[in-house]
C-alpha cells in the first residue's frame, strides 16, 4: 500500500485507485464480461510517467494492461489487481503543412481524428466506430471503408515513436528499427507503448456511400447476393456487411458500401447489388465521408458478448449454409461482420508487414449478445456450436476481432508471419512485459 502511494506521488499525470470517486467509471471497458479491478489506473502526462509505470509494474510483478480506446473484444485493456496504463492524455494531433501526413498521439480516438482531417478535405484509413482508439486499431491492422483503395490502417503507418519494456524511447520507420516498424503493422501492442503515430493522409471529401439493407426469411438469399456481387467490386469499393438476427425477427444484412471516386462510376459498380429483389432499404448517395463515418454513434456502452472469428478465401455454399442455419436458430441477438478484403489490402505481400490476411476473401466476426445474470450460457453454447461447424481457413485471422484464444489461436492468426514476430518480440520485449494482448511469445 505504501509502495502504491509513493508511486502515485511520483506521477505527474493522474492515478485512479479503488475508492477514488472516478475509479468505477475509469475501469469500464467495452467488453463488460472482462471488467476487472486494477490496483492502479495511470493516465500518464508524459514519457517519464510511462517509464516510471513500466518500471513499477515490472519490478512489482504486476499485470500490465495498455488502454487507448478500451474496445478490445478480449478485454485486454484491463486487468485484475494490476496496472492499467491509460493513454488518454496522449491525444494531440498535427496535420503536416503539406497535408501528406498527420501525427497522432498514441491515445487518440478514431472519431476525433476524422472530424479534424475532414475539415481539411483529408482522411486516413480508420474504422467505423468513433470511440475505437487509434492505438489498438492501427497496431492490429485496421479495416475501414477506405481500405480497398488506400490499404489497411496499418499500411498507412509511416512511422511511430515507442517506449520499450526497458524504458528506452525509440522510433520505428523504414530507416530506424525497420524490424520493429514491420512488427507494429499488424503485430498489436506486443512491442512497446506507442506514444505517437505518423500516418498518411489522402484527399477524401465526398464518397458514394451508404447502407444497402436486404431482408429475407432465409438468410441464404441475401448471403448469396452479397457473395455473388463481390468479384465485381473494383478497388474503389469497400464492402463491410453486418448480418443480424434475433428470435422472432426476420434476419437482415446491412451492407455498408463506400465507393471512393466519381458517383457515376460508383452507381455503375453497385447497380447489380442495389437491384436485388431482397433490398428493402438503400441510403447510398454522394455524401461527405465524415457523414458515413458518423453513422455509428460515438458513445457505445459496454457490452456483454461472445465472439468467434476467422477468414475464408472462398465464401462457398457450405459456409453460407452453416451461417444461415445458425442465424435462424439464434437464442439471442446475434450478428456477423463479413469484411471483404481485396484491392489495395491484398496487393501488399504477406511478408511485407506483420498483418497476415493478404489474400482476397472474407474476414468474419460473429457475436452473440447476452444480458447478465444468466444469458451467457446460451450465447456461449451457440458460438461454440458455430465454431465446430464453420470451416475457417487454417491460417489467418484478424487479431483485432479475436477473443481470448490462447497461444495456438494467435499462432494460427499470424500464420507464416508468427515466427518472425517471435524473434522481434525477443529483441524488444524479451521478458514479455506486454503480455496482455493477442500475445506473441518471445522466441527462445
Ligand atoms: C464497437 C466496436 C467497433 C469496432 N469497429 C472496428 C472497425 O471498424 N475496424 C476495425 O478494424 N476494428 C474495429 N473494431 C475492433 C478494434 O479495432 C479493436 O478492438 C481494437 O483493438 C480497439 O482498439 P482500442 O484502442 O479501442 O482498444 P484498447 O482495448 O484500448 O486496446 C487494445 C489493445 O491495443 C494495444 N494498444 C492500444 N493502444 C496502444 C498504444 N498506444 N501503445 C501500445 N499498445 C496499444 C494494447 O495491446 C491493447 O490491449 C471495433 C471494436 C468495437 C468494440
Amino acid at each position: 500500500m505504501a509502495k502504491l502511494t509513493a508511486f502515485a506521488r511520483g506521477i505527474a499525470g493522474t492515478v485512479f485507485r479503488p475508492g477514488d470517486p472516478k475509479y468505477e467509471k475509469r475501469r469500464e471497458v467495452y467488453a463488460a464480461k472482462f471488467a476487472a479491478h486494477p490496483a492502479l489506473i495511470v493516465q500518464p502526462a508524459n514519457i517519464q510517467d510511462i517509464q516510471t509505470s513500466l518500471n513499477f509494474a515490472n519490478s512489482n510483478h504486476l499485470p500490465l494492461a495498455i488502454r487507448c480506446g478500451g474496445h478490445s473484444y478480449a478485454g485486454y485493456s484491463t486487468c485484475e489487481g494490476g496496472l492499467v496504463l491509460d493513454m488518454s492524455s496522449f491525444r494531440s494531433m498535427t496535420i503536416a503543412a503539406d497535408k501528406s501526413r498527420v501525427r497522432l498521439g498514441g491515445g487518440m480516438l478514431c472519431g476525433a481524428v476524422e472530424i479534424e482531417t475532414a475539415k481539411a478535405g483529408l482522411a486516413t484509413v480508420l474504422g467505423q466506430c468513433p470511440s475505437v482508439g487509434v492505438g489498438g486499431f492501427l497496431l492490429g491492422g485496421g479495416v475501414g471503408p477506405l481500405m480497398s483503395k488506400y490499404g489497411l490502417g496499418c499500411d498507412n503507418i509511416l512511422g511511430a515513436e515507442l517506449v520499450l519494456a526497458d524504458g528506452h524511447q525509440v522510433k520505428a520507420n523504414e530507416d530506424e528499427n525497420p524490424d520493429l516498424y514491420w512488427a507494429i503493422r499488424g503485430g498489436g501492442g506486443n512491442f512497446g507503448i506507442v506514444t505517437a503515430f505518423d500516418v498518411t493522409l489522402h484527399p477524401v471529401s465526398n464518397v458514394f456511400a451508404g447502407i444497402i439493407t436486404l431482408e429475407s426469411a432465409d438468410p441464404r438469399t441475401f448471403l448469396r447476393a452479397f457473395r455473388d456481387f463481390l468479384p465485381t467490386a473494383p478497388d474503389e469499393l469497400t464492402l463491410i456487411a453486418l448480418m443480424s438476427a434475433e428470435p422472432k425477427h426476420k434476419p437482415q444484412i446491412d451492407i455498408q458500401v463506400c465507393y471512393v471516386g466519381e458517383s457515376a462510376e460508383g452507381e455503375k459498380a453497385l447497380a447489380p447489388l442495389r437491384h436485388h429483389s431482397a433490398v428493402v432499404h438503400d441510403t447510398v448517395k454522394s455524401r461527405p465521408y465524415l457523414e458515413l463515418e458518423q453513422m455509428v454513434p460515438a458513445d457505445i456502452p459496454p457490452s456483454y458478448d461472445e465472439h468467434c472469428s476467422g477468414f475464408f478465401r472462398e465464401f462457398d455454399d457450405t459456409r453460407i449454409e452453416v451461417l444461415a442455419d445458425a442465424f435462424l436458430s439464434a437464442p439471442c441477438r446475434v450478428d456477423c461482420f463479413l469484411i471483404h478484403l481485396h484491392g489495395a489490402v491484398t496487393r501488399v505481400p504477406v511478408a511485407a508487414t506483420a498483418f497476415p490476411l493478404r489474400r482476397d476473401g472474407i474476414g468474419c466476426d460473429v457475436a452473440a449478445y447476452w444480458k447478465p445474470p444468466d444469458g451467457q450460457q446460451a450465447a456461449s453454447r451457440w458460438i461454440e456450436a458455430l465454431k465446430t461447424k464453420l470451416p475457417v481457413d487454417e491460417d489467418g485471422n484478424y487479431v483485432n476481432v479475436m477473443e481470448r484464444e490462447g497461444e495456438n489461436g494467435v499462432r494460427r492468426a499470424y500464420g507464416a508471419n508468427y515466427m518472425r514476430l517471435q524473434h522481434i518480440k525477443a529483441r524488444y520485449d524479451p521478458h514479455n512485459l506486454f503480455s496482455l494482448n493477442q500475445n506473441i511469445r518471445p522466441a527462445g
